[in-house]
């Protein structure tokens, strides 16, 4: 099963930590951070990274397109 990962670039306000945290599947590029590839393993750290985004800018959804991260 696959996950589906996003960021919002208008809301990312680059603070990098998502890059830190899971450079495997974020990176830093300019002022914004960029998933590296929109169809994600199922990863733990992907809901870590998106329920420590600040700015609440990435998104993960599970296959069948319900929203699993950021977590409540
Ligand atoms: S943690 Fe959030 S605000 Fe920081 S770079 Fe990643 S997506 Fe942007």
């Amino acid at each position: 099963m696959t996950w589906h990962l996003e960021v919002d670039a208008h809301t990312c306000i680059g603070s990098g930590m998502c890059a830190a945290l899971a450079p495997e599947w974020f990176e830093l590029t300019g002022e914004t951070a960029t998933a590296r590839t929109a169809e994600v393993a199922e990863d733990e750290l992907l809901l870590d990274a998106a329920d420590s985004c600040p700015a609440m800018a990435i998104a993960v959804a599970n296959a069948a397109g319900e929203e699993i991260g950021p977590r409540p």
